[in-house]
C-alpha cells in the first residue's frame, strides 16, 4: 500500500471511528476540537505577530520537508468533524505532501499540532518572554485537551495518522 493509500485509509477509519461514537461523546468530541483548533489558531497568531510571513518566504519552508508523518489521528479527526477536505501530494517528497507553492494547503487551525508547536531559530530569536510564556501555556493546553481527546476516542490522537491507518483495533 502506498502512502496516498495510506492517507485514504486513515481519513476513512478515522470517519468510522467517530461514527461509532455516541451522540454525546460526538458532542463532546467535537466541543473539545472546538478548543483545540481555538488553541492553535491564537498561537499561530502569536508567530504571525513577529512578521514569521516574511520570514518564512524567504527561507522557503525550509521545515515543511520531509512532513508526512506529522498530521495525526486527531488532526485528521478534526478535519472529518468540520468535513473539511484533505489534498496531497506524496510525490513532491521531500517537500510535505500537504505544501502548495503558496505554502501548506491547511489554515493554522487544521494544520499539524508539530507544525503549529515547532519554532525555528529564526522566529525564536524575535519573540519577547510575554511571547515565550503564552506560547507555552498554550502548547499545555493543546496537550492537555489532545489527551482528553485520546480518551474520548479510545485510540491515542497523537499517532501519525500514516502510521495508525491499517492498525487493527481503535477502541
Ligand atoms: S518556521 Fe522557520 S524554518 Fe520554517 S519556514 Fe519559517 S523561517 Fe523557515
Ligand atoms: S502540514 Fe503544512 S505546515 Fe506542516 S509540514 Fe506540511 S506543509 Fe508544512
Amino acid at each position: 500500500m502506498n502512502d496516498q493509500q495510506k492517507l485514504e485509509q486513515g481519513l476513512s477509519q478515522v470517519a468510522s471511528l467517530f461514527a461509532t461514537c455516541t451522540p454525546d461523546k460526538q458532542r463532546q468530541i467535537s466541543d473539545l476540537l472546538d478548543l483545540y483548533r481555538a488553541e492553535k489558531d491564537a498561537l499561530a497568531a502569536v508567530i504571525q505577530a513577529v512578521d514569521a510571513a516574511d520570514i518564512c518566504r524567504k527561507c522557503a519552508g525550509q521545515c515543511c520537508q520531509n512532513g508526512k508523518f506529522r498530521l495525526t489521528v486527531c488532526d485528521a479527526l478534526a478535519l472529518h468533524v468540520k468535513q473539511m477536505l484533505l489534498s496531497s501530494d506524496f510525490n513532491q517528497k521531500p517537500l510535505c505532501p500537504y505544501g502548495t507553492e503558496r505554502g501548506c494547503c491547511l489554515s493554522p487551525r487544521f494544520r499539524p499540532m508539530d507544525c503549529i508547536l515547532f519554532v525555528c531559530d529564526e522566529i525564536e530569536a524575535r519573540l519577547t518572554e510575554s511571547d515565550r510564556f503564552e506560547l507555552s501555556e498554550r502548547e499545555a493546553r493543546i496537550r492537555k485537551y489532545l489527551q482528553r481527546l485520546s480518551q474520548l476516542a479510545g485510540t491515542p490522537l497523537s499517532t501519525p495518522l500514516l502510521l495508525w491507518s491499517g492498525s487493527k483495533r481503535r477502541s
